[in-house]
């Protein structure tokens, strides 16, 4: 059989009408191709789906964000990063001086402002310019999982233009958000937008945030499980810069889009995507982009706020009663997560607490997440302190028992 998700992608495309117009402030953007349109998917497990211009090279811009929001944060922490840029949604435009009243912080890494103070915590104070922006170039290659470059036309062309990014940064100078020079770190921050990458790219970079920081091609861990969610916190609620509420309504996928046209979005656990189409609708968002997520979020059952499907076939408890013994058994399969183990949890309870052996067989569980464990460890436990005699089946040491 021939997988019929790449027909499914095109056909989808061919639904999604085109409108706005290519950014031309920066003025190299202008020369792109308008009419070009692409479309990538990556699964947790590394598999890569595409169709139209997936391949074509675009620059980053603003989807370059989240990922050197997620390098600062590995380089100082999160109260380190906290401490200079907050997480709230702005309702302003993306280059908006948005910063809190009182605390003089930009109001989120996603707008320029915060981000170009994102840029300047990405690496230590005492390195070089270059030394930092190579950290980022190199941060951003690993989500990718191949090396990317940047567009030296498309960085000499906007930072020849950069007042307003400028301003904000000689703004959030003499605030004291971040102690380099403002030209330094206005620089660097171009040319991070000025990366280049596709569809293809943006769509495995998108799936190691929502696999919680490893490459699902490479295999690499690029960041920590905290930093991918946090990452992903700020991309929902900020993500479209002020169209984000009726995009977290509409399309449910925290996601971030770029004026070079490019737009990913994940869905943690389950896919990575991305569009390129570069023709913008007011907010600065692609609008065949946000048309074919929308598209995508309804068809694939995408929305974050979908109520996912209960697994109640996690638990089947049986007796076995054949000599020389009669001992109960339970079989667990699936992931287990609170609600699944809140139902092993309710089957050990209906154990009448006798002697009779239990039998545990977890070789069907695929994984266990922190609060499981807790839970089914615990039970054990109690299970034991009842005075049953116990069996556990774990191959995959799934429960992580010493
Ligand atoms: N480099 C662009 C800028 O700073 C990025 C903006 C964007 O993609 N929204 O204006």
């Amino acid at each position: 059989m021939k997988t019929p998700l790449p027909d499914y992608l095109s056909e989808t495309m061919l639904g999604c009408f085109d409108g706005g117009a290519v950014a031309d402030y920066i003025p190299e953007l202008a020369n792109v191709d308008p009419d070009q349109f692409g479309v990538a998917l990556c699964t947790p497990e590394g598999t890569q789906y595409e169709a139209g211009d997936a391949e074509v090279e675009f620059s980053i811009q603003s989807a370059s964000k989240p990922f050197a929001y997620a390098l600062a944060l590995e380089t100082r922490g999160a109260a380190g990063v906290e401490a200079h840029v907050n997480v709230e949604p702005s309702g302003d435009p993306f280059n908006s001086a948005s910063v809190d009243e009182e605390t003089g912080r930009p109001d989120n890494p996603m707008i320029n402002i915060g981000a170009i103070t994102t840029y300047a915590l990405t690496a230590p104070d005492d390195w070089t310019a270059a030394e930092r922006f190579e950290h980022v170039r190199a941060g951003l290659s690993a989500f990718a999982g191949r090396e990317l470059s940047v567009d030296l036309d498309v960085y000499h062309s906007e930072i020849g233009t950069s007042y307003r990014n400028m301003s904000l940064a000689y703004l959030v100078r003499s605030i004291g958000h971040f102690e380099l020079e403002p030209s330094e770190v206005v620089a660097g921050y171009t040319r991070q937008c000025a990366i280049r990458v596709t569809a293809r790219d943006l769509a495995v970079m998108g799936m190691t945030l929502g696999t919680g920081g490893v490459n699902p091609v490479t295999g690499q861990r690029v960041v920590s499980e905290e930093t991918a969610q946090r990452v992903l916190s700020v991309m929902s609620t900020c993500g479209m810069y002020n169209a984000s509420g009726d995009w977290m309504t509409d399309v449910g996928i925290p996601a971030k889009s770029g004026v070079g046209g490019g737009i990913f979005g994940v869905l943690p656990g389950q896919v990575g995507a991305a569009t390129f189409s570069p023709r913008l609708d007011g907010f600065g968002n692609s609008v065949r982009g946000v048309a074919l997520f929308e598209r995508l979020s309804q068809d694939m059952g995408l929305h974050l706020m979908g109520v996912p499907p209960a697994s109640d076939a996690a638990v089947h408890t049986f007796t076995i009663d054949e000599a020389p013994e009669t001992r109960v058994v339970l079989a667990f399969q699936g992931p287990l997560r609170f609600a699944q183990s809140e139902r092993v949890l309710r089957a050990f309870e209906e154990i009448p607490i006798n002697e009779l052996p239990v039998h545990l067989d977890f070789s069907r569980v695929t994984s266990a997440d922190r609060v499981a464990l807790r839970m089914i460890n615990e039970g054990i436990r109690r299970l034991g302190l009842d005075g049953h005699p116990l069996h556990i089946d774990d191959p995959k040491d799934v429960l992580r028992r010493a």
